[in-house]
């Protein structure tokens, strides 16, 4: 856990002074650093058909009962934090297997990159930090495909973990806005409406678009 440990330190010595980064922010950064700071500096948040799919469906995961599964005790819709590492946030579902504590994300939409797997790797230090007990696999759900995939918290998925909960944190002191790479991700997100990275993520049409507004005339003024 030298990573885990050089990750708290970096962030401060007094846990005090930690700037908490929320476990959510970590799928939004890993996808676009720019989505992130919308949500988690800017406050933005566009409700649409996706986000509020994706609200219903971990309202229904949470308020399911805790009966256990096949067996296994379970916990739905637990809050996490490490004060080590100065995070928080919720887990969807736990399953307390004989191997040691085991999360489940869930989400409404296909799996797509390793976004959700960092997510839910911080979830996992959470409990290790909460419970005392190793946390080796957890697992992402998606309701499009009906499919559970499992995740193992390695060593190298910990360290980009924590990468990515510093970069975050370091965004979050900092109240800054990244540039839109305006690329393919663009298509996807819920925030192109406001984001509108074909007009910041192109410097030549924004100056154009900023030279209209700051320089058109002023009515009844076209002598000039
Ligand atoms: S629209 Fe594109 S650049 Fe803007 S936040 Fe979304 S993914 Fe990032």
């Amino acid at each position: 856990m030298d990573d885990e440990s050089d990750a708290a330190e970096r962030a401060g010595d007094d846990v005090d002074d930690i700037v908490e980064v929320p476990i959510s922010a970590i799928e939004h950064y890993s996808y676009c650093p720019r989505q992130c700071a919308l949500i988690h500096v800017e406050q933005t948040f566009d409700e649409n058909l996706f986000t509020l799919r994706g609200r219903l469906a971990h309202e229904r995961v949470h308020s399911g009962d805790d009966q256990p599964s096949r067996g296994v005790r379970v916990a739905r819709g637990i809050p996490v934090w490490s004060d080590r590492l100065g995070l928080r946030g919720k887990v969807d579902l736990v399953e307390f297997r004989p191997d040691g504590p085991y999360p489940v994300e869930y989400k409404i939409g296909p799996r797509r990159g390793v976004h959700a797997d960092l997510q839910l790797c911080a979830q996992a230090l959470c409990l290790e930090e909460m419970l005392g007990e190793e946390v080796p696999r957890g697992a992402v759900f998606s309701f499009e495909t009906r499919r559970r995939h499992e995740v193992v918290f390695d060593d190298g998925l910990r360290a980009r973990t924590l990468e990515v909960v510093e970069a975050i944190r370091g965004l979050l002191r900092e109240q800054r806005l990244p540039p839109a790479p305006n690329d393919s991700r663009c298509r996807h997100c819920s925030l192109i409406n406001t984001c509108l990275p074909g007009v910041v993520g192109e410097p030549a049409r924004l100056r154009g678009l900023q030279g209209a507004l700051f320089h058109a005339r002023e009515p009844g003024r076209d002598d000039e």
